[in-house]
């Protein structure tokens, strides 16, 4: 007993002397990352190289590093999102396979899932994701803060549950050039959109139209009663989209309602609003004696997850930086028309392939926020679209993103749960509104697409 407690108090000490170790060298890091001379995905060398602390002892600290870095930079704690004590990957391998596992180092599983085998460590670290600032279930990145001005003036710190890859640092890298530039001027709607559609098969064509004519009639006394179904969310109906089609089936009929929400994302508010608007249609409809063959919600004609241009869900929301050509081309080296030429190009490919959108690094950069902040849509298809665009005006080169569709509920409600460790992203990232993510988002995609596309010209990427 006597034996143990002395050990303990061994243990104890030596604990206190590593955490005091650890805080100085914190602190030493989180000085260096203020005065912008350390880049934060290079704290694990640094930590390596200047204080000898050797992976895997440099990736708990680096990440300790980061958090503070960002604490001190916002004045918002680091709480939900947890930092284990062993931050990091190892590598192992299977003795029958020779196939190298890279596995959490906290994961006791420690067993090859194609043959049973125990692995073997290889005695090789690396940090879970580039820019890790903590996380047990997804890894959270940090990637670089964004000034943003136009519709909203604001600096965003982004954190991203990005996965594998450098897109963290090389959006930090982008939101550095962009934040030098003067920051990205953001556009971003007042309202987002939901819409949910009613259709109809008639027999003849003299019935569609009869029922067009009462549906219209009915319209101005409907849209109030419609409001009031959504009036949780504060959604209001627009002027309804008739659609006419001829199939084999008989004469469809699309009314497409939509509505606008300013905090909310109105999915289900929309949903409930029309389907309220289906049983009082019919009714009219059997009172002037029209009778459609079918009355459904046509899904097919709602914009419900679907790629196209005429989707009507969500918010826009659009970022760009304007710089002077001679600066541009003084301060990055690159000829700014290969520049725009560059952009052209790649925007055309998107489109000989068939893509109604473009779709680069905003494909990532988009779920690693949502993923990130935990708010819905969980399934963020339609927010993923982009259209790049880069042109010269007058003196200047305008470089920016659009993001036609980006759909959100940032509040904690009954149109989705938020999770802790979610709300505490948005409250670190500094976003309290749905605008206000629209325009982290496209800032963010700016920074990750104005980087890779400077890499791409320079001929960096990809360069073995
Ligand atoms: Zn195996």
């Amino acid at each position: 007993m006597r034996i143990f407690s002395f050990k303990k108090e061994a243990e104890m000490k030596n604990n206190d002397r590593t955490k005091g170790k650890e805080k100085t060298l914190v602190k030493e890091c989180v000085d260096q990352l203020k005065d912008g001379k350390l880049p934060p995905w290079k704290v694990e060398e640094e930590l390596e190289k200047k204080f000898n602390l050797i992976p895997p002892d440099n990736f708990r600290t680096a990440a300790l590093s980061r958090q503070k870095f960002i604490e001190e930079g916002t004045g918002k704690k680091f709480r939900y999102i947890g930092l284990p004590d062993k931050p990091y990957k190892v590598r192992n391998q299977c003795d029958m396979h020779k196939f190298v596992w890279e596995l959490d180092a906290s994961d006791e599983n420690q067993s090859c899932s194609l043959c049973g085998n125990q692995l073997k460590s290889l005695g090789q670290y690396d940090p879970l994701v580039a820019n890790y600032v903590g996380g047990t279930e997804d890894y959270y990145s940090f990637a670089g803060r964004i000034r943003v001005s136009g519709d909203l003036e604001k600096e965003f710190t982004n954190l991203l549950v990005y996965g594998t890859g450098l897109g963290p640092m090389g959006i930090t890298k982008g939101c550095f050039l962009i934040n030098k530039f003067g920051g990205a001027e953001v556009k971003v709607a007042e309202f987002a959109r939901a819409a949910r559609c009613l259709g109809f098969v008639f027999k003849t064509e003299e019935l569609r139209k009869k029922a067009i004519h009462i549906i219209d009639e009915f319209l101005p006394e409907l849209k109030p009663e419609m409001n009031a179904q959504m009036s949780d969310v504060g959604g209001r109906v627009g002027p309804a989209e008739y659609v006419q089609v001829e199939s084999h089936q008989g004469f469809l009929l699309y009314v497409d309602f939509t509505a606008d929400f300013e905090n909310f994302r109105g999915h289900g508010g929309i949903s409930r609003a029309v389907g309220f608007a289906k049983r009082e249609i019919e009714k009219r409809l059997q009172k002037g004696k029209v009778k459609p063959e079918l009355c459904v919600i046509a899904q097919g004609y709602d914009g419900d997850l679907k790629p196209s241009p005429r989707n009507k869900r969500g918010r826009y929301a659009s970022a760009q930086i304007r710089v002077p050509v001679h600066k541009f081309e003084e301060l990055l080296k690159i000829n700014a028309r290969e520049f725009i030429s560059f952009v052209d190009l790649d925007r055309t490919g998107a489109q000989k392939l068939g893509c109604p959108f473009y779709s680069g690094m905003g494909g990532e950069i988009i779920p690693a926020l949502y993923r990130a902040t935990k708010v819905n849509p969980r399934s963020c298809l339609v927010s993923s679209f982009q259209n790049i665009y880069a042109r010269v005006d007058g003196e200047d080169l305008i470089y920016g993103v659009e993001l036609p569709n980006v759909e959100v509920g940032v509040l904690s409600t009954h149109e989705g749960l938020i999770p802790p460790v979610g709300r505490e992203a948005l409250d670190i990232i500094g976003i309290q509104t749905a605008r206000d993510f629209a325009a982290c988002m496209a800032a963010q995609v700016l920074a990750g697409e104005f980087n890779l596309a400077l890499e791409i010209v320079r001929e960096r990427l990809y360069d073995s």
